[in-house]
């Protein structure tokens, strides 16, 4: 199963991009549908309400939703009551909607406030739908008949753009005609959507090809964080450290592009391999050790998992806390961001195998000799400023 969080700001276009994921079988939870049907009437949630705020929030047995509003909208403590109750069912009510669909689904949870609430990392990826402001105001007036300073308050009250880019592992233009944001919907389906929930059911690593250097690119940070967030919330407190490693992690640094990450656990065991796996992160076998420095020193056991979304290559290495890799991996990004001149070296170097070597493991043999030295000068800094993995 593959889990997708859908959001963008009101009168961006979630709901008509659902529409177009579920006409290729995706199963659409929708937050705000819940959130009603978790309070109509005859329901626990209901009753929960009027014993919070009085008969006067009920008109007819149903909830009255603008006399409600007018208590919470004023007051702090009263909308936290209410949202006390609400959140838990609401919760509840969408894990079994989501238990409900079937194994191979692509699950799609349309939540207008999933920005705002911090949840991205629940998700395997986020689409952030985006159209622009005036846009938006346009077709709320035309289309669902809301006065405009309504239209625009309700805008203003939400997550800005940055916030929202932060979040977005697909930003999905809708500015264009719904024939053209129809398409785009397509693509995305059969080209990331479609494999990467089939990858993760299959628990199946793909292969990625030759590895190819690109300039660094000043998304990794971010792209990083929603990653370190999920990689986090699966392994919980079962890990010690979840770290971005790697080129990736070196602002300036050409890399390959791709996502490098090491769990620090107390001992190498199989006891995260499930949640890995569901959080989109199988086990790759055949990597199941690293070559000791300097070379002919014995090898340390580490498990690699690999990432399996198509739109986003990364590994995951895990690591004993004892493992002298499980430092050096801190250690030499860290040295690298602080020096300059060793960065310009690694780089060079990096792009000069790269085109020798056809695949990533010759690709790494390459680099050996000059890491092997490169360490020495990485254990140097340390020393000489105190670098501890922190
Ligand atoms: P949201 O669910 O994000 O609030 P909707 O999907 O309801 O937004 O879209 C807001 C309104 O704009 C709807 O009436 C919808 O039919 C219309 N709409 C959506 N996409 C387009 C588009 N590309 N061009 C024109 N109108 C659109």
């Amino acid at each position: 199963m593959l889990r997708v969080g859908l959001t963008g700001g009101i009168g961006s276009g979630k709901s008509t991009v659902a529409a177009a994921l579920a006409e290729h079988g995706a199963v659409v939870v929708d937050a705000d549908r819940v959130a009603r049907e978790v309070v109509e009437p005859g329901t626990r949630g209901l009753a929960a309400i009027a014993a919070e705020f009085g008969p006067g929030v009920l008109v007819d047995g149903a909830l009255d939703r603008p006399a409600l509003a007018a208590i919470v909208f004023t007051d702090d403590a009263a909308r936290q009551r209410l949202n006390a109750i609400v959140h838990p069912l609401v919760r509840e009510r969408t894990a079994e909607l989501v238990a409900a669909a079937p194994p191979d689904s692509v699950v799609v949870q349309d939540v207008p406030l999933l920005v705002e609430n911090g949840m991205g990392p629940l998700y395997h990826l986020v689409i952030v739908v985006d159209t622009p402001v005036e846009e938006r105001v346009r077709r709320l007036v035309d289309h669902r008949g809301l006065v405009e300073s309504d239209a625009r308050a309700r805008i203003a009250a939400q997550a800005d753009d940055d916030a929202r880019r932060a979040a977005a592992d697909i930003w999905l233009s809708n500015a264009g005609t719904a024939e053209q944001t129809r398409a785009a919907v397509d693509a995305l389906w059969t080209d990331r959507l479609a494999p990467y929930e089939a990858n993760i059911r299959l628990r199946r690593p793909f292969s990625r090809g030759a590895p190819r250097i690109v300039d660094y690119d000043l998304t990794w940070p971010v792209q990083a964080e929603r990653l370190l967030a999920r990689l986090r919330l699966a392994v919980g407190g079962a890990a010690l450290r979840v770290d971005h490693i790697g080129s990736t992690s070196v602002p300036g640094l050409a890399a390959k592009d791709i996502l490098d990450f090491q769990i620090t656990v107390p001992t190498l065991d199989d006891s995260l391999a499930d949640a890995l796996s569901n959080a989109g992160f199988p086990r790759a076998h055949g990597f199941d050790s690293d070559i000791g420095h300097p070379p002919g020193s014995p090898e340390t056991p580490k498990h690699v998992h690999v990432g399996v979304d198509p739109g986003r290559w990364a590994n995951v290495h895990v690591r004993a806390q004892d493992s002298p890799f499980a430092r050096l991996s801190l250690l030499f990004p860290a040295w690298l961001r602080a020096d300059e001149g060793a960065r310009g070296e690694y780089e060079q170097v990096k792009r000069a195998v790269a085109g020798e070597h056809a695949t990533i493991p010759a690709y790494g043999d390459a680099k050996e000799p000059w890491f092997n030295q490169a360490i020495q000068r990485a254990e140097a800094w340390a020393t000489a400023t105190g670098w501890t993995a922190g």
